[in-house]
């Protein structure tokens, strides 16, 4: 019978230290799973302005199973991800990030999930966070809680990217398409079984994280917008409720009128009020307008990625 293949996609930005230490490991953990399964490690190279391209390059001259993929420039690691699902013909396939934050060696019992048959994916969650600034840790709480409480689609709290899939399932993901890219709710969207693994919080072997606070904000906003309409209906409903405010202040400022004249009064509160109105109103039309902005990214249908170099015959 022939071997299974196993496709392992490395998303790497700037990540010439991490990647010695990443690819010593990979070549162990391919050694245990030899006797049963062929691997393919892709490594897909966002535009770092380091060395790692070269490294990779290198790696790719005394090892077969380096396949590398650089795109034209830094895109992001959700459409670097993407450009892997895209290449990679595993019957098994994982994604990892290159700092070895996502430990290799869990992979031999990820494999053992799946082939007792019962799962089509092993996902990864940290049950810690040690090492990781207090505040990112309550934010990234916070997050979770309400994008559960928003969307349908479940986001484990602490789920890293890390996981192993069937062929099945990246196969679903490579149909999902869509340009705004939020890959733990993809995951989550398109189903299948999966059997949570939980580990404690590692810290990256080398080099700096490229997410800062502000980075990261952002992506929890388009995790929201992504997978939920909440934040448009939320709008809605306030609306609505401060129509209905502004029609029991009218029949008030009548009735007052009528039963004690008009004594000119009470502009400073009406000031306060145009300004509390006001601003909700340029709250919610800025919803509206990041859910306006994603459809005009989506409707333009702009490749996810550019390749700029690669090895792989039929890279697409
Ligand atoms: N990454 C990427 N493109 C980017 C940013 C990050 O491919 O624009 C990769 C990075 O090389 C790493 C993984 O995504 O393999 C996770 O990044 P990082 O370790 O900086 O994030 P953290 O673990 O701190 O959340
Ligand atoms: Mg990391």
């Amino acid at each position: 019978m022939e071997k299974k293949l196993l496709s392992l996609i490395i998303p790497c930005y700037n990540e010439e230290e991490s990647l010695p230490f990443l690819f010593d490991e990979l070549t162990k953990v391919a050694e245990v799973l030899s006797e049963r399964y062929r691997s393919e490690f892709i490594f897909v190279n966002d535009g770092s302005k380091d060395n790692t391209a070269k490294v990779l390059k290198h790696y790719a001259a005394v090892d077969e199973r380096v396949k590398y993929i650089t795109l034209s420039r830094n895109f992001g690691k959700e459409p670097a991800m993407y450009a892997g699902f895209c290449n990679a013909d595993g019957d098994y396939v994982a994604v990892m990030d290159a700092d070895m934050q996502d430990p290799p060696s869990l992979l031999p019992q990820m494999i053992d999930i799946i082939e007792q048959g019962e799962y089509d994916c092993v996902a990864t969650r940290r049950v810690t966070r040690q090492g990781e600034p207090p505040v990112r840790s309550f934010f990234a709480r916070l997050f979770y809680k309400l994008s559960n409480k928003m969307s349908e689609t479940t986001i484990v709290d602490g789920a890293r990217d890390f996981r192993l899939m069937k062929r099945q399932m990246v196969k679903a993901i490579v149909r999902m398409s869509e340009y705004n890219r939020f890959s733990k709710g993809i995951f989550s969207w398109v189903g299948f079984n999966t059997y949570w693994l939980q580990y404690e919080n590692v810290e990256r072997v080398a080099g700096k994280t490229k997410w800062s606070f502000w980075k990261l904000f952002l992506y929890a906003i388009d995790g929201f917008v992504d997978f939920s309409n909440a934040p448009l209906a939320i709008s809605a409903i306030v609306g609505i409720i401060f129509t209905i405010l502004a029609f029991i202040m009218v029949i008030f400022i009548i009735m007052r009128k009528l039963i004690f004249g008009d004594p000119v009064e009470g502009w400073p509160s009406m000031v306060c009020i145009i300004v509390f109105i006001g601003g909700i109103e340029l709250f919610c039309i800025g919803i509206i307008g990041e859910y306006l902005s994603k459809i005009y990214l989506e409707v333009k249908n702009r490749p996810i990625y550019i390749i700029g170099d690669t090895n792989i015959d039929d890279a697409n």
